[in-house]
């Protein structure tokens, strides 16, 4: 049995780097002994504006003094601006605002089965999913991102959901059955390894759903919120909407805040009773998520992560170009790109914190960069210039 440190009160559910963060500003984080790292992690694409933002900050501070919380008894007009400015930059129309990924992806499942279930289809209860996919940690969401890593010990997969092999398309028809609710996709693999599913799939799967009365859902809670230079990474590609779609992370910046957003249709049997949260649409994690969105839909702000992002992959090009032994390509769309390694990952990943650089593991020996939105040009050289340094360094190591 793996025993917790002795020192330690935690869980040992995570496996820790030894360093501990104190202060963060704009992509650096500062230790406790004060020394400066890099952060191309990004709290796992969820610092979107980086650390300690002003507009975040008195964001917070403002609605700090005012109001923190008053439940979902009551009307919540910062819920309705921020749904609103979600609906008019998306196909969705209605939100239902969450603390997290993994309730924004509940929150998903239960819309879904809801709608078929309203509309006569009550044996409609089955989601489709693709290998590699991660959807939280939840019972249903370990039943649904089909890890059997995730799952083994915890008892009966959750019912009603069915896995099919990533870009085989026979294997997707044939799971489809009189008993299928929705299909669900990252339309970038996170977890997985920097994954992006090709254009003519994501349109393929939306005709699909068409065709057999099924609902399409998005897992955006890693690739939304401008992380690949539009707000979210599906609208890169024309007819390929989705009925009901999870985000979180980019959307509070460092604050708690998810969201499930649906077409008016989707979200129809979601009537009073059928589903509530506590803290979901908190009045501080409002705030902050009308302020991110206030800074991602300036003028010109998409179009400077989509310049910096062209900066990131040519570099990292090259450097899979010049460590040929270390690193096999670069994947990835926008600011969420993947190394995959020759090497492992994990001594890609050590060897870039010896430099002070912050980066993260994924599945299929990926190495993940993930700045934050607001990251400049010549940060992410500095980034590249510790990079070449850890590969070089473990060059040298041999
Ligand atoms: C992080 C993540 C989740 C889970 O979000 P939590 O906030 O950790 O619950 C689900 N799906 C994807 C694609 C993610 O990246």
């Amino acid at each position: 049995m793996a025993e917790a440190t002795p020192s330690s009160s935690l869980f040992s559910a995570f496996a820790r780097a030894p360093i501990h963060f104190e202060r963060g500003e704009g992509v650096r984080l500062f230790t406790n002994e004060g020394v400066e790292y890099l952060d191309f992690a990004a709290g796992i694409a969820v610092n979107s504006l980086g650390h300690s933002h002003p507009k975040l900050v008195k964001a917070l501070a403002d609605q700090g003094e005012k109001l923190w919380h008053v439940s979902n008894l009551y009307e919540s007009p910062q819920q309705e601006k921020l749904a609103q400015r979600l609906c008019d930059n998306s196909f969705a129309e209605r939100v239902f605002f969450t603390n997290s990924g993994t309730e924004s992806m509940e929150c998903a499942f239960k819309t879904a089965r809801r709608w078929q279930f309203e509309n006569g289809a009550p044996e409609r209860v089955d989601i489709i999913t693709f290998e590699g996919a991660f959807h939280g940690r939840s019972l249903a969401a370990i039943s649904a991102g089909g890890n059997e890593k995730y799952m083994m010990g915890f008892g009966p997969q959750v019912a009603g959901f069915i896995q099919v092999p990533f870009g085989d398309h026979e294997a997707l028809k044939a799971a489809i059955s009189e008993t299928t609710a929705a299909i669900l996709i990252e339309p970038i693999q996170g977890e997985g390894g920097i994954i992006p599913v090709p254009h003519q799939c994501l349109r393929g799967l939306c005709q699909l759903c068409d065709e057999h009365g099924l609902l399409l859902i998005y897992d955006e809670i890693q690739c939304g919120i401008g992380r690949t230079g539009k707000l979210f990474a599906h609208q890169w590609v024309d007819g390929a909407e989705p009925d009901i779609m999870a985000i979180a992370k980019g959307i509070g910046g460092g604050f708690p805040v998810g969201a499930c957003l649906a077409t008016e249709e989707a979200a129809s049997g979601m009537q009073p009773g059928t589903h509530g949260t506590t803290y979901g649409g908190n009045l501080l994690g409002m705030a902050i998520g009308n302020t991110v969105m206030d800074v991602v839909l300036e003028d010109g702000f998409l179009e400077q992560v989509q310049q910096r992002a062209i900066f990131l992959k040519q570099k990292l090009a090259e450097i899979a170009d010049s460590f040929p032994d270390q690193i096999e390509g670069v994947r990835g769309d926008g600011l969420m790109q993947g190394l995959k390694c020759k090497i492992t990952n994990l001594e890609v990943v050590g060897a870039c914190r010896d430099k002070q650089l912050l980066t993260v593991p994924a599945g299929d020996n990926v190495v993940r960069l993930l700045p934050p939105l607001t990251v400049s040009e010549a940060e992410i050289q500095e980034a590249i210039d510790k990079i070449e340094a850890a590969l070089t360094a473990l060059q040298e190591a041999g």
